[in-house]
């Protein structure tokens, strides 16, 4: 499903993103990615909707090189591979249903959208969604009227809404306190059992990782650093 043929990422101003990499993604795996901040976690799950672009090697998503991508072909992946941020990335004035459509942006196209002329199936598809992610009762209610936790199910109703193959979360869990996080951890992997969408997550809370992740890729300077099931990391630190 994704697979990184020894890629590597420098910023502009010399920075290393990424040095390197070589892995591979099966369809339907639960990853999560660890490491001290700084260590590219952020660069590496953003390569893949190609937020960032890597200056070096081939990173293939469902059977393409992304990293030449542009125009059609690239808001195309990005209707394939959904984001969730730590920061919620709602459009904070509208409805937690206008918010949720949002996610068929991608399928129905930029003029159809600014005209709100979705479709009944989209509407449809994105109240199922927040019916799943337990806040069907909040459709009226503006983003900025719920608290984070509820924001942050709202964007993954989101993207579930676009029907994505491959969901990728950068820190989704850091501004929320514990119970919230777990959660948010654990809508993410029914989501993921229920669905089968691949899913890439960055923490930087090994707790949360051992509790919920099926494989462990930790990461430092760019560089992976362990690359294991949740089984395997006791016996390796
Ligand atoms: P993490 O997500 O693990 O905190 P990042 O992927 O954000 O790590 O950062 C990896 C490295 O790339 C760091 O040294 C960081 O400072 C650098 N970096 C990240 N984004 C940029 C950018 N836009 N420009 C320059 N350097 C960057
Ligand atoms: P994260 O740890 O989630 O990656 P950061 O706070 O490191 O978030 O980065 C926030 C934003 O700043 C990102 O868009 C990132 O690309 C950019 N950034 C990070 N490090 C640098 C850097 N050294 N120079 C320029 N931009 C950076």
């Amino acid at each position: 499903m994704i697979e990184f043929k020894n890629v590597s990422l420098t910023y502009p101003n010399g920075n290393r993103g990424l040095h390197q990499i070589h892995t591979r993604i099966e369809a339907g795996e639960f990853v999560v990615i660890v490491g001290l901040s700084g260590a590219g976690k952020s660069t590496f799950i953003r390569s893949i909707n190609r937020m960032v672009m890597p200056t070096a090697g081939e990173l293939i998503v469902d059977g393409e090189n992304v990293v030449p991508l542009a125009g059609k072909r690239l808001r195309q992946l990005r209707t394939k591979v959904g984001m969730i941020f730590q920061q919620y990335n709602l459009v904070n004035r509208s409805t937690v249903m206008k918010n949720a459509i949002a996610g068929r942006l991608g399928h129905t196209g930029t003029l159809r959208s600014v005209l709100n002329l979705y479709k009944k199936q989209d509407r449809s598809l994105a109240y199922q969604s927040l019916l799943r992610l337990n806040i069907g009762d909040k459709v009226h209610a503006r983003a900025d009227e719920l608290s984070g936790g509820e924001q942050q199910r709202v964007s993954i109703a989101r993207v579930l809404t676009q029907e994505p193959m491959v969901m990728l979360a950068d820190e989704p869990v850091a501004s929320l306190d514990p119970p919230t996080s777990h959660q948010v951890m654990r809508d993410l992997k029914r989501i993921n059992e229920e669905d089968g969408i691949t899913t890439l997550i960055n923490l930087h809370y090994m707790d949360l990782a051992m509790e919920y992740a099926d494989r462990i890729i930790g990461m430092r300077d760019g560089e992976i650093v362990f690359d294991g099931p949740v089984e395997s990391v006791t016996e390796a630190t």
